[in-house]
């Protein structure tokens, strides 16, 4: 079985020390790819420094709208450049975050938008993240993302029918085990709508532990698996055959080599 981990932050600190070992435990799950995000431009160059030394290791590069305040034009001229990476498989994660709000709301539209020039310049997928701010990430994405040719809404804790809107604009879902948890209600109702050449799976770790592993404060890659088993039981499926869809539905959305 392979299972490819969409969403990871594999320098955030918590990490970013033990990574032979993360790495080592994740491929005994089955684990076997990963895209590690950078979320700021000191955080991107690691990513990028990480994937040159690790196999199947991809990174996306952004700076994350918690940070769009500092965002200069030289950042984004930067981001660009390191975006040229031939590591770097997407940008992101890019989006709108109105429920931490930790920069004003006008300086993370214009941000998610200079992103999204980026990726249609470069020819490279949009990750997405998006709180508290569903109507107006797709009034953006409607607005500047139209030279964007994918783009997926990541850690999705949205409903059925956003789902749904999402899914009608073409773009992919990702889900983390956010999706396993007890309220998580509205999410899975939305899981069960997504057919799976949109779905992707992702640990945004280290935060959001799966169930039942959600004790585990640190999570990690191997923790996928959880996740994975949680949506095939949820689609009726079997795991294999659910791992094999999605992972052939990730290959195809991040071009990775198969
Ligand atoms: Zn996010
Ligand atoms: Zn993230």
């Amino acid at each position: 079985m392979e299972l490819i981990d969409t969403h990871c932050h594999l320098t955030f600190d918590d990490l970013a020390g033990d990574i032979p070992a993360i790495l080592e435990r994740s491929k005994a799950a089955g684990v076997t790819g990963w895209i590690t995000v950078g979320t700021d431009p000191n955080e991107n160059q690691k990513a990028i420094d990480l994937t040159n030394r690790v196999e199947n290791l991809y990174a996306a590069t952004a700076i994350h709208p918690h940070d769009a305040k500092t965002v200069t034009r030289e950042t984004i001229a930067e981001l660009k450049e390191l975006a040229q990476n031939p590591k770097v498989v997407a940008i992101g994660e890019t989006g709108l975050d109105y429920y931490y709000d930790n920069s004003p709301r006008q300086d993370q539209r214009r941000v998610f938008a200079q992103h999204l020039q980026i990726a249609a310049e470069l020819n490279l997928p949009v990750i997405i993240h998006c709180r508290k701010a569903f109507n107006e990430t797709i009034e953006i994405l409607d607005r500047n993302g139209q030279d964007v040719k994918k783009v997926v809404f990541h850690c999705f804790s949205g409903s059925a029918d956003q789902a749904k809107i999402v899914l009608s604009k073409g773009y992919h879902i990702s889900f983390t085990g956010l999706v396993t948890f007890k309220n998580a209600n509205k999410t899975r109702e939305a899981a069960k709508v997504v057919p799976l050449d949109r779905l992707m799976l992702e640990t945004d770790c280290p935060y959001m532990s799966p169930e039942p592993m959600r004790k585990q404060k640190l999570n990690e890659p191997a923790l996928l698996i959880h996740t994975a088993k949680f949506l095939a039981d949820l689609k009726g499926m079997d795991l294999s055959d659910f791992a094999q869809a999605t992972t052939t539905t990730t290959k195809a959305f991040f071009a990775l080599p198969v």
